[in-house]
């Protein structure tokens, strides 16, 4: 069974920035990327510069990619990505199970297994637990990597 537990009635006019609770605003990256080809528009808090929060908006849509970040979470929350992604982009294990490995780390449902909603803590536990598994898959490059350790079928 596919349970949805999407939220919706989503209203970013209500968004609050998690660090100052100014209230957030809608806008273009232009002036904060330092290049923006790509028209991408953002969530940022309205005391930018003065607090620098923002989040992507997933592409097309008005939708944020997760909860707004300061520069040390963005680059954290990149960095667990770029980790987090080599688990299938090298063929540790596929993209599916990865989400699912990343919902069991996170204790949350796939659904909403997501780094852009990390805070620090749980991007540094991705990192290293993704550093973990691929430190892993090297050391035993030569044999066949067995999968399916411990898994309880569902
Ligand atoms: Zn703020």
């Amino acid at each position: 069974m596919n349970h949805k537990t999407k939220k919706k009635g989503f209203q970013p006019s209500r968004m609050r920035c998690p660090y100052c609770g100014a209230p957030v605003v809608y806008r273009s990256a232009e002036g904060i990327y330092k290049t923006n080809h790509l028209d991408t528009m953002l969530y940022v808090c309205s005391k930018y510069p003065k607090c620098d929060a923002y989040v992507r908006v997933h592409e097309g849509t008005k939708i944020p990619m997760g909860s707004l970040a300061n520069k040390e979470l963005r680059n954290l929350r990149r960095t667990a990505h770029l980790y987090f992604d080599q688990l299938y982009l090298t063929g540790l294990m596929t993209k599916d199970a990865a989400y699912q490995w990343l919902s069991d780390l996170l204790c949350t449902p796939p659904s909403e297994a997501h780094i852009g909603h990390l805070g620090e803590y749980y991007c540094k536990e991705v990192i290293a637990a993704s550093k973990k598994l691929l430190e892993q898959r090297k050391q035993k490059q030569h044999r066949r990597p067995v999968v399916c350790e411990g898994g309880a079928a569902s």
